[in-house]
Order: C-alpha cells, then sequence, then structure tokens
C-alpha cells in the first residue's frame, strides 16, 4: 500500500446521505469515532465496477456494529445503493471503498448513547496495493513482540475504527524494514498480520489460524479457504506457532487491498526455498481469475 496519499480534489464523498466533495467532507471533532475510536467499518473492493463479496461486508459490518451496540441508521440495501452510486460518480473502475460507521456527536465522555447517533460515510477512491515486486518475489516479514487483543477485552473479529493495536505492531513492522509483522495471541500461537490473515503450506496442506486464535475473519481468507477446496488442496483451521511458519513449505498473506501475496520469510528465517511456492501461486492465480470475473 502506498505510504503517502493526498486525496483527489474532485472525489466526492457520501456523508449521511448526501455526495459531498471531499474538501467538504469533515466530520466534528466531537464524533466519539475520532475521540474514542468508537465506531465499525469496511475495506471493500471494486472489480469491473462491482463490489467485491458486498454480502459478506455488509454481513460483516452488521454484525461488528451489533457487537458494540451501534445502531446503523441505514439499511443494507441503502447502503449498497449510496456505494453502488459512489462508484458511478467517482467512476471508479477498479477501486477502493473505505464505509466507515462512526458513534456521532456526543458528550466528552466515553458514554456511547449520549450522542445525537450515528454517521455514517463513504470514500471510493483508487487503490495502491504493494508494489508488483512483492507478488513476483515475496514480502519479508517479522514477528511482533506486540500481542494481538485478547479476544476477551476487544475481539478482533469486531473490525472497528481503534487500530491502535495492529499499529502498534506496524510500528514494529517499519522499524524492521519490512511491510507485515506477525501478530500473536496472548497464548503464543499466530493470530493474523496488522492488516492481513495469514496462511502457511506443509506437506500440501493449507493451514491459517482458526477464529478462536483471535483474529478478524478476513472475507479474502474465506474466499482462499473456498478457492483451496475447489482445487482439492486439504485445508486446517488450526493453532499454528511462528516455528511452524519458520518450518513451513509456503506461506502468503491475504486481505482486501493485498490480495493475496506471498510470504518468503519470517524473522530471517527463509519460508520453503525462499521463494512463493507452487499452492501460494495458484491460488494467487484462482483469485486473481475470481475478481476479474467478479465474484
Ligand atoms: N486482519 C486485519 C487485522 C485486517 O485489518 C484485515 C483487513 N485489512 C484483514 C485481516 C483481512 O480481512 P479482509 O480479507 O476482509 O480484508
Amino acid at each position: 500500500m502506498a505510504d503517502e496519499y493526498i486525496p483527489k480534489p474532485h472525489l466526492k464523498i457520501w456523508l449521511d446521505g448526501k455526495f459531498v466533495p471531499v474538501s467538504e467532507a469533515k466530520v466534528s471533532v466531537y464524533d466519539h469515532g475520532l475521540l474514542y475510536g468508537d465506531g465499525v467499518f469496511e475495506g471493500i473492493r471494486v472489480y469491473n465496477g462491482r463490489i467485491f463479496e458486498c454480502d459478506a461486508h455488509m454481513e460483516r459490518l452488521y454484525r461488528s456494529a451489533a457487537a458494540i451496540r451501534l445502531n446503523i441508521p441505514y439499511t443494507r440495501e441503502q447502503l449498497v445503493k449510496a456505494m453502488e452510486e459512489s462508484i458511478v460518480i467517482n467512476k471508479v473502475r477498479d477501486g477502493y471503498i473505505r464505509l466507515c460507521v462512526t458513534r456521532g456527536v456526543g458528550t466528552l465522555g466515553i458514554h456511547p448513547f449520549r450522542t445525537v447517533g450515528a454517521s455514517v460515510f463513504i470514500i471510493t477512491d483508487a487503490i495502491a496495493m504493494y508494489e508488483a515486486k512483492m507478488y513476483e518475489e515475496g514480502m519479508h516479514i517479522v514477528t511482533a513482540a506486540t500481542l494481538r487483543n485478547h479476544p476477551a477485552a476487544l475481539s478482533p473479529q469486531i473490525k472497528s475504527l481503534n487500530y491502535l493495536n495492529n499499529i502498534m505492531a506496524k510500528i514494529e513492522a517499519v522499524d524492521a524494514n519490512c511491510l507485515e509483522a506477525v501478530m500473536l495471541n496472548p497464548e503464543g500461537y499466530i493470530a493474523e498480520c496488522t492488516g492481513d490473515n495469514l496462511f502457511l503450506v506443509k506437506h500440501g496442506v493449507l493451514k491459517t489460524p482458526a477464529t478462536h486464535c483471535g483474529i478478524l475473519i478476513g472475507i479474502t481468507r474465506d474466499l482462499i479457504l473456498r478457492l483451496a477446496r475447489k482445487r482439492g488442496i486439504p485445508t486446517e483451521e488450526t493453532t499454528l506457532t511462528r516455528t511452524d511458519l519458520y518450518m513451513a513449505d509456503e506461506a502468503f498473506i491475504t486481505g482486501t487491498g493485498a490480495e493475496v501475496c506471498p510470504v518468503v520469510s519470517c524473522d530471517k528465517r527463509s519460508i520453503g526455498d525462499g521463494k512463493p511456492g507452487p499452492i501460494t501461486k495458484q491460488l494467487m492465480a484462482d483469485f486473481r481469475q475470481y475478481a476479474r470475473e467478479g465474484g
């Protein structure tokens, strides 16, 4: 992903029911999304002018909101329509949608039910993926010292506006000259990366941390599991250690922005022969075809 980005002035943002120019798309300093990270969001891709895995994203958004007792003041149909209009207005064929729901404007205290109600905005823009070289040669990652949030404290299943846990680990990745870091759960098992799910291949079996390891249930993760099963590749959602990753034959990350990107080393241990592996390449190709065909 590009590290710096300046919004294009012609962009139109859907904000609480209306399209406004990006320069006017502002939220209040009293919005609890800003004051406390109190809110939820989705990052969604547009391929060929179509919203990718739309139902799955809507399902996760409303489930995340319900988990934090946030009432989204629009129906799914209304939000899907707003996203579709946003794609057309902004002339986006292949791009990215950021759909955010904040707790809204309230008092300075954290009380979530003393706000005027949720605020919703939709940004539809181009996407900058990792550079092409990463997909050809693979990515080097490190393990972060920062543990992923304990699911009993703040479940990673909730895609909340509070990403500080991930950001702390991302700082460690950047300090190590890497773009991603593996985060372990409080038991020491692999959870996920800072903004992506993690997969490995061992003896032909595709493995990824199970939901109970404390992960965001990635929509790309689910799709990759489905595509692998369709190919007859055995899959396992299980507990994995850092050493399982060091000793894996192949590894890759998945995410809406990253799609499927090979991982060729972790903590300076080469994974497999240090090159993207055959199952990884197959699933990258399957993913691209699926996305091109519009899901
Ligand atoms: N884990 C985290 C922490 C994420 O933020 C994301 C999304 N960027 C993912 C996993 C991947 O999820 P998805 O495939 O739904 O984008």
